[in-house]
């Protein structure tokens, strides 16, 4: 059971921090743990810089076990709903069912988003939520640490 669950937010020495409510830390790991050994993926916006929601698109890689896509029209979707309601794409998150919440090789060289962090979910360890959250820039990857408020 979620509550049951303990989450465990990595923090190491890395310059920049973000928060994460834990509502929204709890979101997505239940939309990681629906993936059923596939990984998800979606959108965390936020207002103002602060983290709010999270939008889920469906994951439409095959085999979408290793690798997500996002649904084309979902993905465009929830970035409509976004910008009409002012909100700002904080983040793109997917899970990796079986690996560590770093970036694969293809997470880096396919990540489109400058603006906005690549939060990975693991759910490697059974019952242990791992969570991290990077910067992607020009296939430089640099590590966030997460508070979870
Ligand atoms: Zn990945």
């Amino acid at each position: 059971m979620l509550a049951q669950n303990k989450i465990t937010v990595m923090t190491h020495n890395k310059t920049e921090q973000i928060s994460l409510p834990r509502t929204l830390i709890n979101q997505l790991l239940t939309h990681a743990q629906s993936g059923n050994g596939d990984e998800v993926c979606g959108f965390i916006a936020s207002v103002s810089g602060e983290p709010i929601k999270t939008y889920p698109v469906p994951n439409i890689a095959t085999p979408a076990n290793k690798r997500f896509e996002m649904e084309p029209s979902a993905q465009i979707d929830a970035i409509k709903i976004m910008r009409e309601q002012d909100e700002e794409i904080f983040a793109i998150y997917h899970s990796h069912p079986t690996s560590a919440a770093a970036p694969s090789q293809t997470d880096i060289a396919e990540f489109n988003y400058p603006g906005a962090l690549c939060v990975i979910i693991s759910l490697n360890i059974q019952g242990v939520l791992e969570i991290r959250a990077y910067r992607i820039i020009k296939n430089q990857v640099f590590e966030a640490s997460i508070e979870a408020t």
